[in-house]
C-alpha cells in the first residue's frame, strides 16, 4: 500500500531517498561514517519487498558481523510483516555455510561437516607440521596458518601457488597435507567455506544458473572490507552486465582489514566492471555531535590515500571530546569506571556505553575494574565464550557425536578427562591412521595392548553417547554428554572448577537460547526447509533434497563456530559493551571510551614502520571516534602492563591531529613524566600480587615499591621521553623501556630511520640532554 511505502521512506534525505529507490541497476553508495549507509541498505530491502519488486527468496544481503545481520533482520521485521527467513541475510561466512549445507554432496563434504575456528585450525596445522617432521622454528605454525588462509583468500589452491624457493615449496606441501587432513576429518576452516562455495558456483553450471535466477537483488554492506575472493564469489551470484542488481555500500576511510586481505580496490573494480553510472554520496551525518565529527574529519584528513568525502552535521557542537591521562592502565580503568557510573546515574543505559581498545589484551584490567564494582559488562570478540577451554572440550564431545572422524576433536578429548591414554599410544594411533589414510576413530583397532583397550573404550563411549542421544533435544544431548564424558565430575574435583562448571551450564543455556531463537521449537529435531530445490531438470536434485535439513546439534555446533561469542550470560541485559575497535565497526553508542591511545598501542607498533600501516591505524581511529553519538572520551596511560611487561608509553601522535578546540583535557597536559610514577608502581605491584591489594571498588592498599621495579624506572641511565644518540641511527626519542639489567630493551624513534627496538646491553645509546 502506498501509505506504508510513504511511511517507509519518511525522514530520508533526498540523497538517501534516491539511493533507496534506485532501479535494478548496479549501485555504489560511497559515504562516510554515520551517514545512513546501513539504514539506506536496510530500507531498500524493505522498499523492494513492499513494492513487490522482489520476494524474500530473491534477496541476498551481506553484512560484516552476526550482530549486524541480526539487527538487520530485526529492523526489517519491524518495518514489514514479511517472513524474513526466506531471505539470505548474513555474513559472508554465514551465507557460505548455508550454501554448503544445502549442497554438501556436490561440494564433496560430509553432511555433518564441522567448522574449524582459528584455534582449531592452528592445532590442525601444528599436527601437519609435526607429521611431516618439519622444524617448528622454521615453519612457525601461526605463519603457516596465515600462509594457507592468505592463499585461500586469493583463491589459490596448492597447485596454483607460485613458489620461488625450497622454503616456498615446502610451505605448499604443508598446505597440501593440511587439505588432505581436513578432507579426511570432514572439517573446513573459515577460508575454506568461502573458497569451496566459490569453486562450486564456478564449476557447476546448473547450480550457478539456479542461483543467478533466484537472487535478483544482492546488497553488500561494508564493501570496502571485502577481499578478492569475496568479490569473486559475489560475481558468481551476480555477474557484471546481467540483470541482477548489486547494491554496494562502503566507506574507504573505514577500510580496516587489509591485514586479512581486504581490498579497497574492489570498490574501483566494482565501479568499472559493473559500469556503475551513479555513485551516490551521502554527506549528512546523523550520528554524532559536531565536536566528535570535527575530530573524526580532522584526523582522517591526514591520510593521503582517500577517495575524498565530507561529512557535516546539523546537530550542533555538543560536548567536548574529553581527554584523560592516567598514570597506569589500572588507574585508567578506575577513571573509566567512575565516568561510566556517573553517566549511568545521569540516565545513560549501560548498553549505550562502549569501551573500545586496540588490542584484546587490554580488556582484562578494565574487566576486573568493572567486575569489582559489580557493573555488568559484556565482552565481544577476544576471549569468546565458545573459545574457553572447558567449552571447547564440551564442543569436541558434541562434534564427535556428530562426526566420529573429526580428528581435531578426537585429539582434544581422547584423554580429557584422563583415561590413561599416553602420548605414545596416541602417536601409534596417528601413525596407523596416516598409514591407512583413515581417521583416528577408525584406526583404534590397529593399536595393541593396554593403550589399544583404552582407545577402544573411548570410541565406545562416543558411540554409546551417539546411540543414547538419538532423538533427544539439544538440551538433553548436552546434559547427557556432560555426565557421560566425565567432564562435570572432573571439574567438580578441580580447585578452580566451579567457574568452569558454570560455563558448562551456560553452554546448556546457550543451546536453549539458540533453539528458541532459530525457531526449532523445543522438541524439534530438524530445520524447516525454506529453500526451493534447485531445478530438477538441471540434475542437481540429489543434494538439494537434503536441503538445509540439519540436526539441531549440527546447527548449534555451526553456530558455535561462527558466532562471535555474543552468547554470554547477560545477553540482552543492560551491560557495558567491551570490544576491540575492529569489532565495533558499523555500531553506535551514546558514549564511547577509547582507551590506550598511546604510541605503540594505537597506532600499533607493528604498523609504525610503513606509511600504509599508519594510514590503516588512522582509519581504525576514525572508525573508533565515529562510533560515538553524544560523548567521546580518549584516554592514555603512562605505564601499562601488557603481556607480562611494564611498558612506558607516550600519548599517541593522533592527539596532534585532532582539533584542539574540540577537546577538553581532564588532566593537566604534561610534557615529560612527573610524580605519577611512584603511584603507578604501587598499583602495578598491587595488581601483580593477584588483585589481593585491591579492596572494594578497586582501592589500592599502599604496597612497598619492590626494588626490582623501582630500578627499572630508568634503565642504563635512560628515561622515557628523552633524546638519545646512536652511532648508526643518529638522534632519536626514547619511547618505551622494557625489562631490566641485561634484558633491558628500548624502543626509539629515529625519525628518518624509523622506530627501532634496541637491546641496551649491546646498543650504545647516549642521552643528549
Ligand atoms: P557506519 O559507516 O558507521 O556503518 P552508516 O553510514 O551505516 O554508518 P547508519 O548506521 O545507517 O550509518 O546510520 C547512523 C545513524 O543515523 C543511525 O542511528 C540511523 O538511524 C541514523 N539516520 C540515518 N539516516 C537518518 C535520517 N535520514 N534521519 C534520521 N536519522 C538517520
Ligand atoms: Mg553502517
Amino acid at each position: 500500500a502506498p501509505a506504508t511505502e510513504t511511511r517507509l521512506l519518511q525522514g530520508l534525505n533526498p540523497e538517501q531517498l534516491a539511493a533507496v529507490t534506485l532501479g535494478p541497476e548496479p549501485a555504489l553508495i560511497l559515504a562516510g561514517a554515520g551517514s545512513g549507509k546501513t539504514r539506506v541498505l536496510t530500507t531498500r530491502i524493505a522498499w523492494l519487498l513492499q513494492t513487490g519488486q522482489v520476494s524474500p527468496g530473491g534477496v541476498m544481503a551481506v553484512t560484516f558481523t552476526n550482530k549486524a545481520a541480526r539487527e538487520m533482520l530485526t529492523r526489517l521485521s519491524a518495518m514489514l510483516p514479511v517472513a524474513v527467513r526466506g531471505m539470505w541475510i548474513g555474513t559472508f561466512h554465514g551465507l557460505c555455510n548455508r550454501f554448503l549445507r544445502a549442497h554438501w554432496k556436490l561440494a564433496g563434504l560430509p553432511q555433518g561437516f564441522q567448522i574449524l575456528d582459528s584455534s582449531d585450525q592452528l592445532s590442525a596445522v601444528k599436527r601437519v607440521i609435526k607429521a611431516m617432521g618439519l622444524d617448528e622454528e622454521r615453519f612457525v605454525p601461526k605463519q603457516v596458518t596465515w600462509f594457507i588462509a592468505g592463499s585461500k583468500e586469493e583463491g589459490l589452491r596448492p597447485r596454483d601457488v607460485e613458489v620461488r624457493d625450497e622454503h616456498g615449496r615446502t610451505l605448499v606441501r604443508v598446505y597440501e597435507a593440511y587439505e588432505a587432513q581436513c578432507e579426511r576429518e570432514g572439517v573446513v576452516d573459515f577460508a575454506e567455506l568461502m573458497l569451496r562455495s566459490y569453486e562450486l558456483m564456478r564449476d557447476n553450471d546448473a547450480l550457478r544458473e539456479h542461483y543467478q535466477r533466484r537472487f535478483r537483488h544482492l546488497l553488500v554492506d561494508e564493501f570496502q572490507d571485502t577481499n578478492r575472493l569475496q568479490y569473486a564469489w559475489l560475481k558468481m551470484f551476480a555477474p557484471p552486465g546481467r540483470e541482477q542488481a548489486v547494491f554496494a555500500v562502503g566507506d574507504d576511510d573505514q577500510s580496516i582489514y587489509a591485514f586479512r586481505g581486504a581490498r579497497v580496490g574492489n570498490m574501483a573494480d566494482f565501479e568499472r566492471e559493473y559500469r556503475v553510472e551513479r555513485v551516490v554520496k551521502l554527506e549528512q551525518n546523523y550520528r554524532s555531535f559536531g565536536n566528535i565529527l570535527d575530530s573524526a574529519n580532522a584526523l582522517i584528513a591526514h591520510n593521503r590515500q582517500r577517495l575524498g568525502k565530507n561529512l557535516r552535521t546539523d546537530a550542533g557542537a555538543g560536548e567536548p571530546v574529553r581527554v584523560h591521562e592516567a598514570t597506569s592502565d589500572y588507574a585508567e580503568a578506575q577513571w573509566l569506571l567512575d565516568e561510566a557510573q556517573q553517566l549511568h546515574r545521569a540516565g545513560t543505559a549501560l548498553a549505550e556505553i562502549a569501551v573500545l581498545y586496540r588490542s584484546n589484551a587490554q580488556s582484562r584490567v578494565i574487566e576486573s575494574a568493572l567486575f569489582n564494582a559489580g557493573i555488568p559488562y559484556r565482552v565481544y570478540g577476544g576471549l569468546r565464550f565458545f573459545e574457553r577451554a572447558e567449552v571447547k572440550h564440551a564442543l569436541a564431545y558434541l562434534r564427535l557425536i556428530e562426526n566420529a572422524n573429526d580428528d581435531t576433536s578426537f585429539l582434544r578429548v581422547v584423554n580429557f578427562p584422563t583415561r590413561g591414554i599416553g602420548a605414545r599410544t596416541i602417536e601409534q594411533l596417528q601413525d596407523a591412521a596416516r598409514a591407512s589414510g583413515r581417521s583416528l576413530a577408525q584406526s583404534v583397532g590397529a593399536v595393541a595392548g593396554r593403550g589399544g583397550v583404552a582407545l577402544a573404550g573411548f570410541v565406545a563411549l562416543i558411540d554409546g553417547l551417539r546411540e543414547r542421544t538419538q532423538g533427544q533435544t539439544l538440551r538433553e544431548i548436552i546434559r547427557q554428554m556432560l555426565e557421560d564424558s566425565g567432564l562435570i565430575t572432573f571439574y567438580r574435583t578441580d580447585r578452580e572448577g566451579q567457574d568452569r562448571i558454570e560455563n558448562l551450564e551456560e553452554l546448556v543455556n546457550a543451546a536453549e537460547a539458540f533453539v528458541t531463537q532459530e525457531g526449532f521449537g523445543k522438541d524439534a529435531v530438524a530445520l524447516p526447509v525454506d529453500e526451493q530445490a534447485p531445478d530438477a531438470a538441471a540434475g542437481v536434485v540429489p543434494d538439494a533434497d537434503t536441503g538445509e535439513i540439519m540436526s539441531p546439534l549440527a546447527a548449534f555446533l555451526t553456530h558455535a563456530s561462527l558466532e562471535a561469542g555474543d552468547n554470554q550470560a547477560q545477553a540482552g541485559s543492560d551491560a557495558v559493551q567491551l570490544m576491540t575497535v575492529h569489532s565495533a565497526k558499523g555500531l553506535e553508542f551514546d558514549a564511547v571510551f577509547i582507551t590506550g591511545v598511546e604510541e605503540g598501542l594505537f597506532p600499533h607498533e607493528n604498523a609504525l614502520s610503513d606509511a600504509d600501516g599508519l594510514e590503516e591505524e588512522r582509519r581504525l581511529m576514525y572508525v573508533a571516534i565515529t562510533r560515538a553519538r553524544q560523548r567521546l572520551y580518549l584516554s592514555f596511560s603512562q605505564t601499562r602492563l601488557l603481556h607480562g611487561q611494564t611498558r612506558y608509553n607516550v600519548k599517541s601522535r593522533f592527539f596532534d591531529e585532532l582539533p584542539e578546540g574540540a577537546l577538553k583535557w581532564l588532566t593537566p597536559r604534561q610534557q615529560g613524566f612527573g610524580s605519577g610514577y611512584a603511584r603507578s608502581y604501587q598499583e602495578a605491584w598491587a595488581r601483580g600480587s593477584g588483585l589481593s591489594g585491591i579492596v572494594g571498588a578497586g582501592r589500592v592498599e599502599p604496597a612497598p615499591v619492590p626494588a626490582a621495579m623501582a630500578s627499572s624506572r630508568s634503565s642504563h641511565g635512560l628515561k622515557v621521553g628523552q633524546s638519545v644518540f646512536h652511532t648508526k641511527f643518529g638522534e632519536g626519542v626514547l619511547l618505551t623501556l622494557e625489562g631490566e639489567g641485561d634484558d633491558a630493551r628500548a624502543q626509539v624513534n629515529f625519525g628518518r630511520h624509523g622506530l627501532k627496538w634496541l637491546a641496551l646491553s649491546v646498543a650504545k645509546l647516549t642521552p643528549i640532554e
